[in-house]
């Protein structure tokens, strides 16, 4: 089953895909109760059984408008450097501990909407990743069992600014730029998709800037499910972003960074695409004063010269 979140005239609601279109599901299973997919995933597998022949209206695909498959998850999870070859290109040896960090709610984005580049960061980058959306959840939930609490999967793209992320040893504020993470364009549900060996590849202007298979993930689907569910409790419609293989911009030589125009797309077999056209920030520069490459310039530029020793 594919189900999507849509912009409709009376708010976000979410739909289920038919064959005619997209189906209302709250409309379709006869309870206001169902307007958010997260609220859908809580009530379990059962509630979702009569989607499945879900019958009324339905809006034609091609014109509706997608917004984040979960708008408002209550955490969202993100696993760093889960690719042994982005790893490296890092610097980094392949992590023994799963490199963790959260994103807030107000960074994730409909997935084919328009990204701001942010005026205060000189290294915005892409990062392609197959994202994990929670079904039943749980603690402590054994690698053995974990394909068990996900309701499906999405496409999500990290985009990091990297100058933000490396100013400090947390990298929170470049992993949480307003609108960095587009999900979608639709929840595929497991039963439709196994995803632990498909094709994962980020096109950045049509041209091919990561291409790797989803088994490559040093930690992987249940391995994930069981390490996070060791520390926090996993609920309905919280996501779980993957990681991301190798390819990103900064670690090119030299380096490519997204500029307003660019046109970033991510697709997962079976689970689909996501894209976005990168657009200028209407906020001038100079609205901020926190600029982490100007700042380490200017550092560098105030420490003594190594030939007087001084000033
Ligand atoms: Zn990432």
């Amino acid at each position: 089953m594919r189900l999507a979140t849509i912009v409709t005239p009376v708010g976000d609601r979410a739909h289920v895909r038919t064959r005619a279109g997209y189906v209302d599901v709250a409309t379709a299973l006869g309870d206001e109760r169902f307007t958010s997919l997260a609220s859908l995933l809580a009530a379990g597998p059962e509630a979702m059984l009569p989607l499945r022949t879900a019958d009324g209206p339905a809006i034609d695909p091609a014109t509706a408008r997608l917004a984040a498959t979960i708008p408002n998850p209550g955490k969202v999870i993100c696993i760093g450097r889960n690719y042994l070859e982005h790893a490296l290109e890092g610097g980094s040896p392949p992590p023994t501990w799963p490199e963790t960090f959260l994103r807030v709610t107000d960074s994730l984005m409909a997935p084919l909407d328009d990204v701001v580049v942010p005026s205060n960061t000189e290294q915005f980058d892409f990062e392609g990743e197959l994202g994990i959306v929670i079904g039943w959840g749980g603690r402590h939930v054994p690698a053995s069992r974990a394909m068990e609490v996900i309701a499906g999967y999405v496409v999500c793209n990290d985009y990091s600014a990297r100058d933000w992320q490396r100013a400090a040893s947390q990298w929170t504020p470049g992993k949480n730029f307003d609108g960095s993470m587009p999900v979608g364009p639709e929840l595929v549900t497991s039963d439709e998709v196994d995803p632990r060996d498909v094709l994962l590849e980020t096109r950045l202007n049509g041209e091919v800037m990561q291409s790797a298979r989803t088994s490559l993930l040093i930690f992987d689907i249940p391995t994930i499910i069981e390490y996070v569910s060791s520390f926090t409790t996993l609920r309905p419609g919280d996501l779980i972003a993957t990681g991301t293989p190798g390819g990103v911009g900064f670690a090119r030589t030299p380096p490519v960074y997204l500029r307003a125009g660019d046109m970033v797309e991510v697709s997962i077999e079976g689970v689909g695409i996501i894209r976005n056209r990168m657009v200028p920030d209407g906020s001038p520069p100079s609205l901020s004063p926190w600029r982490p490459l100007a700042k380490m310039r200017q550092t560098v530029a105030s420490q003594p010269s190594a030939t007087t020793g001084r000033d």
